[in-house]
């Protein structure tokens, strides 16, 4: 198999970072970026960031629109310059606010990838594959080095005998793989990704994510990709990001950021839940609808969360944790699960059931059963939302 090595260093170079730098892919340490807005009031796109991403990772940043996701994401391009903090691609500082470093963007050791691939619709295959190496700065390759570099691109993500159709003759997975075999024709081994599949509809992207996860393992570059769907995230990344105003409000496994929310707002973003407010009492929180038991304590005043399949119906009382009784009001089948919606005096909550269930039927009395695992607590904010949608940017 046509391997894309990296040169282990290259003459342009310019700064070497400090020696923990240069075991990551990326290092980017309290970058900030301000906009100026027409009325004059600036804008903090990225507010005091600090990612340490790791050589052959797949690092997904997710959060709602606006959030500053591609402004992080140009800022490690070189296509915007931050206010301050830094960046280290590869062991090299290319911005640094403090030291006056910011290398261009044609000198950064990546490439990009944007929305919808980005393919030139006039050109083959091979010639849009070819066109970095036809751009690239330093001494031109000779046409038939430039020519080996893109067959064993093209090769190597599979498609070497598709490098004279035009982008239209080809299906939307030979695209991706002709937009990744562009990004790493130049040696690059770190490639970023702004929302590359959010114009494709929903069946053909999940094929593409599969197609694009098996050749990132494979051919073992660093992914740093943008997203707002967090499904994609969950099934893409190694860690996620998650982002809101601009700060990182969580870094970590899929797992971790699943089951360990650190903020109510990771917590509502990534998955879903029920939300009840809370009283502290002895042994747990004092809900509209009962009694939540958990050894946390979040302060006097909390958000209690639960996620809908972590919940228990039954008709007797259970004897987990905690209790809440309730009337179940709908019965809605979802293919994988099975939704219930129960409601207790004012309050709604969402309880499912793997598979189809018809255990339960409208108008029954029933009780929701939680341990104390699966409840999450989080400090209330009076009059902030932790909704994302809520957002009034
Ligand atoms: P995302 O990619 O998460 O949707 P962006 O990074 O595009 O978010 O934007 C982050 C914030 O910065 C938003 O409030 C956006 O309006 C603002 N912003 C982005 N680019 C510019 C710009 N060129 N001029 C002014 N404001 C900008
Ligand atoms: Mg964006």
């Amino acid at each position: 198999m046509t391997q894309l090595t990296h040169p282990t260093s290259s003459p342009s170079r310019p700064h070497p970072a400090g020696p923990d730098a240069t075991q990551h892919a990326i290092v980017i340490r309290q970058l900030t970026k301000h906009f100026r807005r027409r009325d004059g009031s600036t804008v903090p796109a990225i507010d005091g960031a600090d990612l340490h991403i790791e050589s052959g990772e797949f690092v997904v940043l997710l959060g709602p629109s606006g959030c500053g996701k591609t402004t992080l994401l140009r800022s490690v391009a070189g296509l915007e310059t931050p206010d301050s903090g830094s960046i280290a691609v590869g062991g090299v500082t290319v911005f640094d606010g403090e030291a006056g470093i910011d290398v261009g963007p044609e000198r950064r050791e990546l490439s990009m990838v944007f929305q919808s691939y980005a393919l030139w619709p006039h050109m083959t295959a091979a010639q849009n594959v070819r066109y970095p190496l036809e751009n690239q700065r330093g001494p031109r390759q000779s046409r038939s080095q430039m020519n080996e570099r893109v067959t064993e691109a093209l090769t190597a993500v599979g498609i070497g005998d598709l490098g004279g159709q035009y982008p239209n003759q080809l299906s939307g997975g030979q695209q991706q793989r002709v937009a990744l075999a562009r990004a790493l024709v130049n040696n690059s081994t770190v490639v970023l990704f702004d929302e590359p599949l959010s114009n494709v509809d929903a069946k053909v992207r999940e094929t593409l994510r599969v197609e694009l996860l098996a050749m990132q393992r494979r051919l073992g570059f660093t992914a740093l990709f943008v997203t707002h769907d967090q499904a994609e995230a969950m099934e893409l990344a190694t860690r996620i990001a998650v982002l809101d105003r601009g700060q990182v409000q969580q870094f970590g496994t899929p797992d971790e950021i699943y089951a360990r929310p650190a903020t109510e707002y990771v917590a509502k973003f990534i998955g879903n839940t029920n939300e009840l407010p809370g009283t502290r009492v002895a042994g747990g929180y004092e809900t509209p609808v009962g009694l939540v038991r958990t050894p946390e304590d979040a302060g006097e005043q909390a958000t209690v969360l639960f996620r809908p399949e972590h919940a228990r119906l039954s008709t007797e009382q259970p004897a987990t944790a905690s209790a809440l009784p309730g009337r179940v009001v709908a019965v809605l089948f979802m293919g994988t699960h099975t939704e219930f919606l129960v409601r207790s005096g004012e309050t709604r909550m969402r309880i499912w059931v793997s598979g189809r269930s018809t255990d339960f039927a409208e108008g029954d009395e029933i009780w929701v059963g939680l341990q104390e695992q699966d409840v999450m607590v989080f400090a209330s904010h009076p009059g902030q939302s932790a909704r994302p949608e809520d957002d009034a940017r």
